[in-house]
């Protein structure tokens, strides 16, 4: 009997992990026999869980909170988790743990399905944050050649320490400037916490934006914030957090289950129903 192959989320805490209904979704979908669960796993205890995986009977994991960054020690990271500092993917080859960060690709792919050429001729893209979700956005701009990186966050300090791991191309501009750097940008990307569920708002006035700009957030709960509402109102393309969040996953799947999934409409109303069962 061949054993089946399982993956997991290591997290702590991990209940809230949507992966296991999206892992778990494309498994029954396309009949794989496979298994994803959730481990919670606290600090003290995740180096000795990472090291035991493959005798856990684990062919990879997603890592989530608070173990994205220590990962990188344990595993064989990729150049593009290197440079964001975190990863968030985890799979082992011939006996190798390797890991990279697939929110780069979650937040690009989502991008070109719902708003396909937004970077032809895009001059400036402005990027609310500097936390972890803004490197790995910053990362996937430069990579599609964008040429200026506006970073608004409210710690001045995160922003320079951006600039100095992601180079000139990044320019800082204040919290309080904030709208004033909109006039010109032809993607606006919010990656920070404002606009979640039980937080204020993120306050950009999106009026000042171009006509042809493109609106993401990486927030998905709600899936849709009052900013992508807003862009939405003024006739905007947008891009949203829950997207990203499914997108993301197609980097794991294929590595640990050796299928390609797709998107479907029918994964994400799975997925956007069992938030709105959480926020009740
Ligand atoms: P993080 O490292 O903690 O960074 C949080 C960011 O939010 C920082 O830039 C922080 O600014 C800013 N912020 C928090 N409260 C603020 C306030 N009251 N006013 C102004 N700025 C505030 O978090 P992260 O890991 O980057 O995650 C950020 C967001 O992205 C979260 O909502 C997360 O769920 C989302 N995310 C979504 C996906 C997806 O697949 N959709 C993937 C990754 C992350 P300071 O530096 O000033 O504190």
């Amino acid at each position: 009997m061949t054993a089946i192959r399982a993956a997991c989320v290591i997290g702590w805490p991990v209940e809230h992990s949507r992966s296991p209904l999206i892992h778990n979704y494309w498994l029954k979908a396309y009949g794989i026999a496979g298994e994803y669960r959730r481990e919670l796993v606290p600090r003290e205890e995740f180096a000795a869980f990472v090291g035991s995986l493959a005798a856990r009977g684990y062919v990879g994991a997603n890592v989530t909170l608070p173990h994205k960054e220590a990962v990188l020690p344990l595993s064989h990271p990729d150049e593009r988790a290197r440079a964001i500092g975190a990863a968030n993917t985890l799979w082992l080859d011939n006996g190798v743990l390797h890991s990279t960060n697939s929110d780069v690709e979650g937040f690009l792919g989502n991008l070109g399905d719902c708003a396909p050429h937004w970077d032809r001729n895009l001059g400036k893209a402005a990027v609310a944050g500097a936390g972890g979700a803004a490197r790995a956005v910053v990362y996937g701009l430069l990579t599609r050649g964008v040429r200026r990186i506006a970073i608004v966050n409210r710690t001045a300090q995160r922003a320079e320490a951006l600039r100095a791991s992601f180079g000139e191309r990044i320019e800082i501009v204040s919290w309080d400037d904030r709208n004033e750097t909109l006039a010109d940008a032809g993607l606006l990307v919010n990656t920070t916490t404002l606009g979640m569920q039980g937080q204020p708002a993120l306050s950009l006035d999106v009026a000042r934006l171009p006509a042809h700009a493109v609106v993401a957030d990486l927030v998905y709960a709600p899936p849709v914030t009052r900013l992508l509402a807003a862009a939405k109102v003024r006739g905007l393309r947008t891009a949203d957090g829950l997207g990203m969040l499914l997108h993301q996953a197609v980097r794991g799947f294929t590595l640990w289950f050796g299928k390609k999934p797709t998107v479907t409409a029918e994964l994400r109303a799975l997925v956007e129903a069992d938030l709105r069962t959480a926020e009740t």
